[in-house]
């Protein structure tokens, strides 16, 4: 080990002291503490040597430090400008880290890490969660992995099954693109400032093809998020929106096997699948 471990309290406010920085609460800000939390990303990620990681938000690169020292090759993306020349600090001596200033919402993803495949490790920015993991199952990006926490609530979001109130687009869009699961449930003592919420580690394995086939996979999130915007009313009703007939709708869902007066909230991937697929007949 070339530095001493920054996944620590008292290192952690060492480096903030030192370079008078405070954890913003803006930026979502809480850096992590426990060795054992990075670990635990880094199994996840079943980091191997070589591998090329896209790490969101570095932070003071406790996270950074831990796929480094497995190997990983990383290219970091932190918004908040002062960190970069805290990064060349702590993590220096450590070969195979670029650091990139930017937002990671504005950045040219595929410019910044080419066609081969990579994986991608965060402690995400809460205040951002979900835009980030959407825009990154949507840009077809040759992602094989993506490690990170997240709050606990939006983890059992993104793995929740039909039926209950957990489940919406955000399980839709994570689950047709990825397999999840929930490796850590992470306590906020885990994090310095710890944050007022509990976080978990989920990991999403990238599938190489999507969950159900769609014929057009525009239309079919036009179908989930109508859905769901309108919880409380029949699918029928929900569906209103999408600009299609009344019987175009009747006839997309008898086509689909789908009681209309059922709610979006009860419907499987594939039955979404379905309603789209009959929408283009
Ligand atoms: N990885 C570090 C750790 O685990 O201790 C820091 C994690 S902290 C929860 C989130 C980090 O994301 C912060 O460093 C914050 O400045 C950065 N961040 C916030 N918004 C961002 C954005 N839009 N693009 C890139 N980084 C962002």
């Amino acid at each position: 080990m070339l530095t001493p471990q920054i996944a620590d309290k008292g290192v952690t406010k060492h480096i903030l002291r030192a370079f008078d920085l405070h954890a913003s609460r803006r930026l979502g800000q809480n850096f992590l503490i426990s060795p054992g939390v990075v670990r635990a990303v880094v199994e996840a990620a079943e980091i191997e040597n070589g591998d090329r990681v896209l790490e969101i938000g570095p932070g003071i690169g406790t996270l950074t430090q831990g796929l480094l020292e497995a190997g990983a090759e990383v290219t970091a993306v932190e918004l908040d400008k002062k960190l970069p020349a805290v990064l060349a600090e702590t993590l220096r001596g450590y070969e195979h880290l670029k650091v990139v200033q930017g937002d990671i919402l504005k950045t040219d993803i595929p410019a910044l890490m080419g066609d081969q495949p990579f994986k991608v490790a965060a402690n995400l920015p809460y205040y951002i969660t979900t835009p980030i993991l959407l825009s990154l199952l949507e840009q077809s990006l040759p992602i094989t992995h993506i490690v990170t926490m997240v709050q606990k609530e939006v983890a059992e979001r993104m793995t929740a099954r039909p039926g209950g109130k957990d489940y919406g687009a955000l399980s839709v869009a994570v689950q047709y693109h990825t397999e999840p699961e929930i490796v850590l449930d992470v306590p906020p003592s885990c994090f310095f400032p710890a944050p007022e919420v509990d976080s978990a580690v989920i990991a999403c394995t990238v599938r190489q093809t999507p969950a159900v086939a769609v014929q057009d996979e525009k239309l079919f999130f036009r179908v989930v998020k109508a859905s769901f915007g309108q919880r409380r009313k029949t699918l029928s009703n929900a569906l209103k929106p999408l600009g299609f007939s009344k019987a175009q709708i009747e006839d997309a869902l008898l086509g689909a096997g789908i009681d209309s007066t059922r709610r979006g909230e009860t419907l499987s991937l594939e039955e979404f699948a379905a309603i789209a697929n009959k929408l283009m007949n």
